[in-house]
């Protein structure tokens, strides 16, 4: 039998992350078992209040830049076969089946009516559920009303006693009793379905082999099961993954920092670091006390044994360390067309690229990117390659461009650099600082300080010979220039 797995978003927002890591995990045990991965658009949920159609954008983007689109899903087909509203004649078929064999029956019961039922039965502490009055309709009355025109819902007849047990690969034999289990709304009065009863007729019709979902919908299996029960159809394999939390251990929420997946592209995180670290999060590879895969690692790697039963923690800090260090092991090309968007975002460099400057980049990204975490962070960090320091650092400010010696450091290396002849680079650039050293008398450090500051306007940054390489003799001339008149005579200094 070949796997076939389906990942199986409601447009109701913007993907959160933990849903997106429930498409890796179907994806990547399609790609393991050398099955199936579909996708499937569940919109039959039209309240105005969860419905956002706009989501359907966000759901595709984020499948598509992670890199696992679906085998089959609508994108690009009209109709596509893959989207429950243009299903609603195989549900309402269903639900007739259900109510002909018995499994199901029409409530008339108004909406004030089932109001009303909740708020006393909240008044009385008692868990809130249908009191099953119409399940106790004599078919004569239900023909009645049916034929009066009375709108109804189709309603699933639980059985009153017994059990339902099921196997979930992560978390074991589960048993509800059925006397708990509310009699769940299958069809709505206006003839659309409600997401229990979608989802078993379409994944019968689908072929879907393993459901794989986040421990969320644990509750609602028992009510799926007993739909494949009474339908006749061979139920597929449950499997349940942890819920994502916070380092408080509470569900991951706004209140955590970001939850949306797309929400992370923009702040300047890979999808390859995001498929990594989710799929750490309520996984693991076994023993191996590695952290960074491949995405083809984890394909060989990835079975349903190694999905974990207890929540996991969604770490903001380890997801931005592991971004930093899928950053630098990036070649500079691709490294430099992956900033490039955020370069001119931020008005650093502006199009069209011409080839002097993506040259130019090529140079600079070696030496800032060991201090990158997010690509957003790139046009902060190449700045002073592009622009003269209009102001400096404070604290370089005080201690680097203030006072006599200062003046004295400055000007020195100023005549040194500018005489420099020779080859600019990395080894010359040293030389020359030497130099300034032993013009001035003073120790390195402060000279290395002093330069520091004059060329880039901060007190920390890429290799100082490095960037004065890469910056050419003309610019870091000028700066030193624009450095000496900046420098702060204290008067009556002590
Ligand atoms: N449409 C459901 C969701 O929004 C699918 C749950 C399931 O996988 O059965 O996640």
């Amino acid at each position: 039998m070949s796997v076939r797995v389906r990942y199986a978003p409601s447009p109701t927002g913007s993907p959160h992350v933990g849903n997106v890591r429930t498409a890796i995990f179907n994806w990547l045990f399609a790609r393991h078992e050398g099955g199936e991965f579909i996708a499937r658009l569940e919109d039959t949920d039209r309240d105005p209040a969860r419905y956002r159609p706009e989501s359907i954008q966000d759901i595709e983007t984020s499948l598509n830049s992670l890199g696992i689109t679906p085998d089959e899903w609508w994108v690009n087909k009209e109709p596509s076969g893959y989207v429950q509203s243009e299903r609603l004649p195989f549900y309402q078929a269903a639900a007739q089946e259900l109510i002909d064999k018995g499994h199901a029956y029409p409530c008339f019961c108004t909406t004030e009516r089932l109001t009303q039922m909740r708020e006393e039965q909240q008044s009385r502490g008692v868990p809130s559920g249908y009191d099953r009055r119409c399940r106790r309709l004599s078919p004569a009355d239900r023909e009645r009303y049916i034929s009066e025109g009375m709108q109804y819902t189709v309603r699933l007849a639980v059985p009153l006693e017994g059990k339902t047990t099921y196997n979930d690969l992560v978390y074991g034999e589960i048993t509800f009793e059925n006397k708990l289990i509310d009699d769940q709304v299958l069809l709505k009065s206006s003839g659309w379905p409600t997401y229990h009863l979608a989802v078993v007729v379409d994944d019968h019709a689908m072929g879907i082999t393993h459901v794989i979902r986040g421990e969320d919908w644990l509750p609602s299996t028992p009510k799926q099961i007993l739909l494949y029960q009474m339908l006749g159809y061979e139920q597929p394999k449950w499997i349940h993954a942890p819920l994502i939390v916070g380092t408080d251990k509470k569900k991951l929420g706004k209140r955590h920092g970001s939850t949306k997946f797309v929400e992370f592209i923009e702040q300047g995180y890979l999808p390859d670091a995001l498929f990594n670290f989710l799929i750490l999060c309520g996984w693991s590879a076994g023993d191996e006390n590695r952290e960074l895969f491949t995405k083809e690692e984890i394909v060989e790697r990835f079975t349903l044994q190694g999905i974990s039963k207890s929540a996991a923690v969604f770490d903001y800090e380890k997801l931005k360390w592991m971004n930093g260090s899928y950053i630098r092991s990036y070649s500079t090309e691709k490294l430099v067309a992956l900033c490039m968007p955020y370069l001119v975002k931020a008005g650093t460099v502006s199009e069209p690229i011409s080839s002097e400057t993506t040259a130019y980049l090529a140079q600079v990204f070696p030496l800032v990117a060991e201090r990158m975490k997010l690509l957003t962070e790139a046009p902060a960090l190449v700045e002073f390659f592009f622009n003269d320091p209009t102001e400096y650092e404070d604290k370089g400010k005080r201690k680097w461009l203030t006072g006599e010696e200062a003046q004295n450091r400055i000007s020195k290396a100023i005549e040194v650099f500018s005489n420099a002849d020779g080859e600019w680079t990395i080894e010359n650039a040293e030389l020359a600082t030497n130099k300034v050293v032993e013009l001035t008398g003073s120790e390195r450090g402060p000279i290395i300080h002093t330069l520091r500051t004059s060329i880039t306007g901060r007190t920390v940054g890429p290799g100082l010979f490095e960037t004065i390489a890469v910056l050419g003799k003309d610019c870091v001339v000028r700066r030193l220039h624009n450095a000496l008149a900046a420098v702060t005579i204290v008067e009556n200094a002590e």
